[in-house]
């Protein structure tokens, strides 16, 4: 049987260690990827450290995998060998049960696909996906480029899109990380008055490039107080992956201003009295479907959207990681495969 190189976690709190693998056939209803990049996101700690609830190990992490179908399992339709497709965390969806008939696929019932988590990601050179978490990658973008679109990308793209926002709000990003660097592109193209928001001064040249309108240092002035004088966000997309800094950005929400919670840690304190005094709100947002990935790679290379990267070859997979949890890699870290 042909072999492959992969990152399997043996245990939660394992090492990162590549193995030799048989490449896999795909079952039913899926398709084999010859992967050629993936994102590292910080949701890999998850797998990596154990962290949702029933997981089995070994386990590949990596759910921003981009590369081509070379193999179609039986009953797969609509997708064909050779082509280029993409896979974001959203691992795909039964289509039956109640939540999926009602369109809320994202969050199916049956079969709770998650990539990487409950099922092997794309640490790997050859990965089997579920038809249905597909996602059609455009020949502009190279594998690189769309990888870290794949959950960065649509989580951003995604929650503003359907924050209610409309062009010329005023639109705040909280946090000019992995997520909020793209956050502040897609706000600025999407037409927004756009307000980065970061601790200190070394992220504002950056912001202004990124097509930020106004920039807010949180550790030299009170970020709610600066967007209120602004007149008051209609979205703060918050980014942050600290309570603290979500709560402190809150009061600069405008009348009818939301909150839009993606980034995956702490918890907000909303007073009752601010939420109700302006109709306030918070929100999470979901990451997306195959096909708001789709939207969210076509939207990009629309309009140039780009994620400022470090790529790294499958070998030194440790070393991306590291650089990724530690908040060092500006402003993704992908894994390619090599040829
Ligand atoms: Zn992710
Ligand atoms: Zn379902």
């Amino acid at each position: 049987m042909a072999k492959m190189r992969a990152v399997p976690i043996a245990a939660p709190g394992a090492a990162l260690e590549i193995v030799e693998r048989d490449i896999p056939d795909p079952p039913t209803g899926s398709v084999r990827i010859k992967v050629q990049a993936c994102g590292i996101c910080h949701s890999d700690s998850m797998t990596k450290e154990g962290l949702m609830p029933g997981m089995q190990y070994p386990r590949v992490p990596g759910h921003e995998v981009v590369g081509i179908i070379d193999a179609l399992g039986a009953g797969v339709a609509g997708w064909n060998e050779g082509e280029r497709v993409g896979v974001g965390w959203h691992g795909g969806s039964c289509g039956y049960c109640d939540n999926c008939r009602r369109g809320d696929f994202f969050a199916c019932q049956t079969v709770t696909r998650i990539t990487g988590v409950t099922y092997d990601g794309g640490y790997e050179e050859y990965m089997v996906a579920w038809a249905s978490a597909l996602a059609r990658v455009p020949g502009e973008l190279s594998a690189t480029d769309a990888a870290p679109l794949m959950c960065a990308g649509v989580t951003t793209f995604n929650a503003l899109r359907n924050s209610g926002a409309r062009s010329g709000d005023l639109v705040a990003v909280l946090g000019i990380g992995g997520l909020g660097h793209l956050g502040v592109q897609f706000a600025a193209k999407m037409g927004f008055r756009t307000v980065a928001i970061a601790r200190g001064t070394d992220k504002e040249a950056l912001a202004h490039q990124l097509g930020a309108w106004r920039y807010i240092d949180s550790r030299a002035c009170d970020p709610a107080g600066e967007l209120a004088k602004l007149g008051g966000a209609k979205v703060i997309l918050a980014t942050a992956t600290t309570g603290n800094a979500m709560t402190a950005a809150l009061g600069g929400l405008g009348v009818n201003g939301t909150m839009m919670v993606i980034g995956a840690e702490g918890s907000v304190n909303a007073p009752a009295a601010l939420l109700l005094t302006a109709k306030r709100g918070v929100k999470g947002w979901y990451s997306g479907t195959s096909i708001d990935s789709q939207d969210t790679l076509a939207f990009s290379v629309l309009t140039g959207v780009r994620s400022m990267n470090e790529v790294f070859p499958l070998d030194r997979v440790r070393e991306a990681y590291e650089r990724m949890l530690s908040g060092s890699v500006r402003f993704r870290a992908v894994l390619t495969m090599g040829e």
